[in-house]
């Protein structure tokens, strides 16, 4: 199946009074589809395995900004980190001092997002909520060279109950506005990230918040 431009085209239009970035999921997509959807204009993609992230990086334009929306483990950081432009699913200290690492190995700064557990269901990877304000108040008044906290990534349970869903979201922007009230002024402004939304729920998170959606199957078709 080929990418569907005019979905694409739509969503853009949907996302734009609020202000939203898109970032079009194209994990286990062939890199000739994501030419297609670069070409259309969309410069953010998200991947959610490390060697799939790096291999398409090499085919593709460099333009081309890469989102890690995967878990990611510690000894593949290194892997991603000349690259990457957004990790959003950082939830432990000790990868946070990986990612610093690299990042200083590579002199460059690595932005990221920490992933905060907000589904009712026990799959999910991420921080509490309460470690979440904690870690992330933290992090931010008192960062670790090369890294930037730029706000926080949540996924909700994969529900019909949209009251569920719009709950777990309000419980994140909840989450997001503390740790925005916590930190010190001049670091407000690079706290601004809340990385919510995907094909399904993606228009709740918009009415409860969201900068940022994560979208695959609206744009590629389903995943086999
Ligand atoms: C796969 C994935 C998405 C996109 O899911 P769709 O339902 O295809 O839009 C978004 N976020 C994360 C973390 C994912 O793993």
């Amino acid at each position: 199946m080929s990418p569907d431009l005019g979905k694409l085209d739509d969503l853009l239009a949907e996302l734009k009074p609020y202000n939203a970035a898109l970032v079009a999921v194209s994990k286990t997509r062939p890199s000739t589809d994501i030419d297609v959807v670069f070409k259309h204009g969309q410069l953010d993609f998200g991947e959610n395995y490390v060697r799939e992230m790096a291999e398409k990086y090499s085919e593709l334009p460099p333009s081309i900004r890469w989102h890690f929306i995967g878990h990611l483990q510690s000894n593949k950081v290194k892997l991603i980190a000349p690259f990457v432009h957004l990790i959003h699913g950082v939830d432990s200290e000790a990868l946070v001092s990986e990612i610093s690492k690299q990042a200083i190995k590579l002199k460059r700064n690595i932005d990221l997002l920490l992933q905060v557990y907000i589904a009712s269901e026990e799959t999910k990877f991420g921080l509490s909520r309460e470690e979440a304000v904690r870690f992330g108040t933290d992090l931010i008044n008192t960062p670790m060279q090369g890294v930037r906290i730029r706000g926080l990534m949540g996924m909700a349970s994969l529900s019909e109950n949209e009251q569920l869903v719009r709950s777990e979201f309000q419980s994140l922007k909840r989450t997001f506005d503390t740790i925005s009230s916590n930190i010190n002024k001049e670091n407000q402004d690079n706290f601004k990230i809340l990385s919510m939304g995907m094909s399904g729920d993606y228009k709740i998170a918009l009415d409860e918040g969201s900068t940022m959606v994560r979208i695959g199957s609206a744009i590629f078709g389903d995943r086999s």
